[in-house]
């Protein structure tokens, strides 16, 4: 017989049927797809499964005594004749199952009382109990018994009975279906556990396994779906989870390195003094974060290769300063600097307040402007078709230094002059293809300098995992005079008045020179599915709730109600380009100016990056229908300035709900790390990757990644400097392979969604 070989075909070792049951269910097609595909759990002999935890729906494998067999008759409606129903109750001590079999009632010669089995099935509620329908079982062996061979039924072969026999005191549980049970499941990885090469290769070399003591891949194929004991497991399961981080660090230090060595030119700011110029207006000093970012950033761009950093840093921490200064020093050196915002609102504001802080300076080629200046482009895509023209013009002759735009800036026809620096402002709406686009933009074989923002801070092993082709740098510390913000929540629900309270506070603030939010989840009006309805999917979950509250639908309810005497202004994504920046510039001009706007009532479109220091209290309506991160966001808008800020979550949602807790959680932290840790773990593993990374979904099946810090941090090293020694991974052909699958998987993924 041929050797067995990880890539094999499942058919052409466990035989057609039983391969397309695997394949149907699960998606197990080869060798190694079934060995990787490790038990969830393992039964302990003697130790019976807590009944009361079974969720209804759910397909489970319980291990459980038969307490009680009944056999009852009834009228079957189709053929009207006499039929018997075998009724068995299972328990765990406590708890009961009921196990239903219609006229099946000689299985009652092998569900003794006094038995215990493994019973896998669907849970469904029948008569106010729990129950599985013709589950699929097979029979622990009895150990006092006097029975010959352990009596396996079901469907199963007799040889089936090898499951249990290489079971140890642990009996594993698969991840299974309805046509494919864990214990049918055990019997297949078995046979292949069997034929499983002595010199099985490893992907992971031998001195990364000795530095970090880590058993063999066959070793730990084995102890993971045979363990003797729960020690064979946690280590098992420890090396297990070393392969997927460190096949994923291999393909991500792959890609850093190749990054890497592609050619930049470097920017060194010389020449026109455009940077100092610019700090030397600045009313305010850097933080020490903001200079220590600085000094690396510029390191980077010094370099003859491109820089790829991630920056990151929580809500107000002064990411657009860095990011502006990176830019000068690009503009500076004769090049010419691009900032890609992700919605049109914020590409104007940025547009807005770089102009203005630049002064005389953004206004080179204009009377009165310095000869030291640059001119600032701004390029969206609704903007007027002139306007555009004059724009890419500007872009194309290298008149404006800097350049500020949203995806309209990815098109083909948007020539750069000397394209030096990307920065991509509030990453997570931009995918790897988007910035690539625009990499693509750099004169002759050079590639621009990537500088990737993110206001939402990521922690650390996700930062590695998902944007582990990047290096991360990161401004925890706020600028000094930022006044706290107090969050509350607002039970309307339980305190109808409340609402009342809320929007007297607005008038209070308002009365006091202050400024206003009120976000709202849709936008409204008469379209049927808005952009704006940003809810979190748990809030889909809650059956059929009402709408989310709409901005439209409330204009005229507030301006003519609560928040009669102020200036209302409305903003969301519908709103043409040329609106959005006069709304904009009306509330950023505030109460000191004859058509300022004193509430600015509006969706989500404020949620990154919106700068109006004197805005001091958000409302947001329907809060539970926002992400804990949004959230987080959103009320970053407002505290910028001396004075303290106010934001308060109003919600429907009874205490006690998760969406409550998800807002009580919101009100009681101000720490943005904390929160997108919360998030996260909130969200099923696959979301957390799915961002960006969707091939490694499928690829991560024991790693977690916000627990599993200390493997990725030490397979990343290891990873790292295996490639940079090996770069085509010759010495390790079996992470040759498995590298080569995943980037596989990821472009089969990247294939099916466009
Ligand atoms: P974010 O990191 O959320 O993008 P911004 O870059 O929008 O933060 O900065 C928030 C506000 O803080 C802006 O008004 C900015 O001008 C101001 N700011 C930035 N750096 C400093 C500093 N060192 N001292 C005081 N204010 C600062
Ligand atoms: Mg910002």
């Amino acid at each position: 017989m041929a050797e067995l070989r990880l890539t094999d075909n499942l058919k052409n070792v466990l035989g057609a049927a039983t391969a397309k049951a695997l394949d149907t269910g699960l998606r197990l097609r080869t060798v190694e797809d079934l060995l990787r595909h490790y038990p969830r759990r393992y039964a302990e002999r003697g130790q019976l499964t807590d009944l009361a935890a079974l969720e209804v729906d759910e397909h489970v494998t319980v291990m459980a005594r038969v307490q009680k067999v009944d056999s009852k008759s009834y009228v079957d409606r189709r053929t009207g004749r006499r039929a018997d129903r075998l009724e068995v109750v299972v328990t765990d001590g406590t708890g009961q199952l009921t196990l239903t079999f219609f006229k099946q009632s000689w299985r009652a010669k092998d569900l003794r009382e006094g038995r215990v089995g493994l019973f896998s099935g669907k849970v469904t509620v029948f008569n106010r109990s729990r129950q599985l329908t013709h589950p699929d079982y097979v029979l622990i062996p009895d150990p006092g018994g006097t029975r010959e061979p352990d009596s396996v039924l079901g469907d199963l072969p007799e040889a089936d009975d090898s499951v249990l026999r290489y079971a140890g005191a642990l009996i594993p549980v698969y991840p299974a279906t309805a046509q494919m049970p864990s214990w049918k499941i055990a019997s297949a990885v078995g046979i292949v556990l069997d034929q499983l090469p002595e010199d099985l290769e490893d992907p992971i070399p031998e001195p990364t396994r000795t530095r970090y003591g880590l058993p063999h891949l066959r070793g730990a194929l084995l102890a993971i779906h045979r363990p003797e004991s729960r020690d064979d497991v946690t280590a098992a399961r420890t090396r297990l989870r070393w392969d997927e981080a460190f096949v994923l660090q291999t393909v991500l230090a792959q890609r850093r390195i190749a990054a890497a060595a592609l050619p930049a030119v470097p920017r060194v700011a010389t020449g026109r003094g455009l940077l100092e110029a610019f700090e030397s207006r600045l009313p305010f000093t850097l933080t020490n974060g903001q200079v220590e970012v600085g000094t690396t950033i510029a390191d980077d761009l010094a370099r003859t290769h491109p820089m790829h950093r991630l920056l990151q840093g929580e809500v107000g921490s002064g990411k657009t300063l860095v990011a502006l200064r990176a830019m000068l020093t690009v503009v500076d050196s004769g090049g010419q600097a691009v900032l890609l915002a992700p919605t049109e609102v914020l590409a104007q504001q940025h547009h807005r307040s770089v102009s203005a802080m630049l002064g005389p300076l953004a206004e080179r080629g204009l009377l009165g402007g310095s000869d030291q200046g640059t001119a600032v482009a701004l390029l969206t895509g609704s903007a007027s078709t002139a306007r555009r023209r004059q724009a890419m013009l500007d872009i194309a002759s290298g008149e404006a230094g800097l350049v500020i735009g949203t995806h309209a800036l990815l098109e083909e026809k948007v020539q750069f002059f000397d394209l030096g620096l990307v920065v991509v402002d509030e990453q997570h709406r931009f995918g790897v293809e988007q910035r690539a686009a625009l990499a693509a933009k750099a004169r002759d074989d050079n590639r621009p300098h990537v500088l990737v923002m993110t206001a939402t801070p990521i922690p650390r092993t996700v930062a590695m995992t998902v944007f582990g082709d990047l290096e991360v740098s990161t401004l925890s510390e706020l600028p000094v005079g930022r006044s706290p913000i107090a969050t509350h929540v607002v039970p309307v629900a339980e305190k109808p008045n409340f609402l009342d309270a809320a929007w007297e506070r607005i008038q209070q603030h308002v009365a006091q020179g202050r400024q206003a939010y009120v976000v709202f989840p849709r936008i409204g009006g008469d379209r049927a599915t808005d952009e704006d309805t940003d809810a979190p999917s748990d809030a889909d979950a809650v059956e059929k709730r009402r709408q989310p509250l709409a901005v439209l639908e409330w204009v005229d309810r507030l301006s003519d109600g609560p928040l009669s005497g102020l200036r209302v202004g409305v903003l969301h994504g519908r709103l043409p380009p040329d609106e959005k920046d006069d709304v904009m510039r009306r509330f950023t001009a505030g109460p000191a100016s004859a058509n300022g706007i004193d509430v600015l009532l509006a969706t989500t479109v404020v949620e990154v990056g919106v700068d109006v220091p004197n805005a001091t209290v958000m409302v947001v309506m329907d809060a539970d229908r926002f992400g804990v991160s949004q959230l987080h966001q959103l009320r970053g808008r407002i505290g910028r300035g001396g004075h303290a800020g106010l934001c308060l979550l109003v919600t429907e949602m009874p205490q006690g709900t998760p969406a409550r807790e998800r807002l009580d959680a919101v009100a009681a932290t101000s720490d943005g790390f904390e929160l997108a840790r919360l998030d996260l773990e909130q969200r099923r593993e696959g979301d957390v990757l799915g961002a960006s990374q969707s091939g490694t979904r499928s690829s991560l099946r024991m790693l977690e990644v916000l627990r599993d810090e200390d493997v990725i941090v030490a397979s990343r090293e290891e990873a790292t400097s295996l490639v940079l020694g090996d770069p085509g991974l010759a010495t390790v052909p079996a992470l040759a392979r498995a590298v080569a699958a995943l980037l596989e998987e990821e472009r089969a993924d990247y294939l099916e969604k466009t």
